[in-house]
Parts: C-alpha cells; sequence; structure tokens
C-alpha cells in the first residue's frame, strides 16, 4: 500500500531557509567565510540534529496536552474563546514571549546557562550556529514548551504557525549576513535579524545580555534588554574563556555542559 509521506512544514521551511542563506552568505557576508566553514556547519548540524529529534518528541506531546486542556477548558486562552484567528496570532505570540523568558533563563540561572553554553561558544556565527543547541537544552525547552501550552491554552493552530516562524526566523538571526544598520530603526518591530542577534553572541558583558528575541524583538523593547547594533563597534562573537577546542569540536560540544569554566559565566547580574 503507498505511504503518503509529507514532511511537516516546519521542517521543510528550515531546510529552505538554511539553504537560501547558505548561499545568500557566499555573496553578501558580513564576517569573512573561514576555511573551516564546512566542518563547522556539519558539527553544528550534527548536534542539532539530536536537539530537533528531542523538540520533535516535545511538539508531538505539545499536541495531545493542546487538545486535552482544549477539551477541558483549561489555559488562558481557552478561558478567554477569541475568535479563531486572533486566538492563533495570541497564541504564536504568547509562544514567543515564553521563547524569549526560556533563553533569558539560561542567562540568569547557573545550571541552565551550563546547558546553553555550547550555543554560546561558538566563534564563527552563521546560518548552521542556528541548530547549534544541546541536546540537554533542547530537552529542558522542550518541557518547558509543554508547559506553557498547558498554561496558555494554545491552540495546535498556533504551535503550527510559530513552528513555521521559528524554522525561519532562527537559521535568518544566526545567518552570516552584512545587513546594514541603517535598516534597524524600520526593522526593529519585526523579526529578529543577524544584525541583532549577533550582539547576543558577543564575547562582552554588556552585550551579550542583550537581545534575547527568538522570533520578533518586541520583547526585548518591552523588557529593557535591547541594545541597538549601530551602538556595536568591534564585535567579537564566542566565549573568552573557551578553547578554540571547545568552538570547534563536535565531541568537545557535547561535553560542554559538564566541564567547567576557567571563568565566571556570563549571567546577566555580573554585568
Ligand atoms: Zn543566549
Ligand atoms: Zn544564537
Amino acid at each position: 500500500m503507498p505511504m503518503n509521506f509529507f514532511p511537516p512544514p516546519n521542517v521543510v521551511g528550515a531546510i529552505l531557509a538554511t539553504l537560501i542563506l547558505w548561499f545568500l552568505e557566499m555573496r553578501f557576508a558580513y564576517w569573512p567565510l573561514p576555511s573551516n566553514r564546512l566542518t563547522h556547519a556539519r558539527n553544528n548540524f550534527m548536534l542539532g540534529i539530536c536537539s530537533l529529534l528531542l523538540l520533535g518528541a516535545a511538539a508531538g506531546v505539545s499536541v495531545t496536552v493542546s487538545i486535552f486542556a482544549r477539551e477541558q477548558g483549561w489555559g488562558v486562552l481557552n478561558w478567554l474563546r477569541l475568535p479563531l484567528f486572533f486566538e492563533t496570532i495570541a497564541g504564536a505570540l504568547l509562544y514567543d514571549l515564553g521563547n524569549y523568558w526560556i533563553h533569558r533563563s539560561q542567562h540568569l540561572v547557573p545550571a541552565l546557562w551550563r546547558l546553553h553554553r555550547a550555543h554560546h561558544t561558538d566563534r564563527y556565527i552563521d546560518v548552521s550556529s542556528a541548530f547549534r543547541f544541546h541536546p540537554l537544552e533542547s530537552l529542558y525547552r522542550g518541557v518547558c514548551f509543554i508547559a506553557l501550552v498547558f498554561v496558555a491554552g494554545i491552540s495546535i493552530y498556533s504551535i503550527l504557525l510559530y513552528a513555521v516562524l521559528a524554522s525561519v526566523a532562527l537559521p535568518l538571526s544566526h545567518a552570516n549576513l552584512n545587513i546594514p544598520t541603517s535598516w534597524e530603526s524600520w526593522c526593529r518591530y519585526g523579526l529578529v535579524l543577524p544584525l541583532h542577534h549577533r550582539i547576543h553572541h558577543s564575547m562582552k558583558r554588556a552585550e551579550y545580555a542583550r537581545n534575547y528575541g527568538i522570533v520578533f524583538l518586541w520583547w526585548d523593547l518591552l523588557f529593557g534588554t535591547y541594545l541597538d547594533p549601530g551602538t556595536v563597534t568591534d564585535l567579537k562573537t564566542g566565549l573568552d574563556y573557551t578553547t578554540e577546542k571547545q568552538s570547534t569540536e563536535l565531541a568537545a560540544l557535547f561535553r560542554e555542559p559538564f566541564v567547567s569554566p576557567t571563568a565566571s559565566a556570563p549571567f546577566e547580574d555580573s554585568r
């Protein structure tokens, strides 16, 4: 019996966005392309595949939880009973707001920072860095997403909408693209662009505790963590207390949560 296989739209979105951005980087790069570009990308994708499997499982549980919460009338949006269109938009925005705080919590709590650190040891930020998340970090994020769907009463339509938005926004925000800072004034109320997110990967304490947004920048503007890219000069990415090996080797990426850094971790309160 023939089987119909349709990959989820967020998987298609992520593959297409990554491929397009990979080739755009070759023409409009912000930083010179490194000689180990392919190896760097391969390692980031290998780490990402493990993470995406966990996040995919979490998404499956989230859908079940969403349907159950809807049937029981539990969760904020299920109490409000908005028209479907507005409920879908509100759910996706709440998901992004939750994602902002999940990310920020990883810069506030030392144990969570350990899980997130592999993402920040990357010294060369490009589209593949969007997939550089340790599986333990993805496990933490997946559990948070399930709780968020339950508490906020986020519908399956919102989950799908947000998954598609994030599948394009994450590769875009990490792409090594030279977007003029003059664009900042009109794009600050839209998607997170590379010129915003690369600041979050800075080695400087005054810069890495900024621009946490995943899809939209609004939350950084709202909670006072936005930093205008026009004010940043001499940007260096990565963590100054990690070695080249920690930045590039696949085994080192998997070990990252279990090694002790030689200097203090970049928590917000250490600014
Ligand atoms: Zn971060
Ligand atoms: Zn990042």
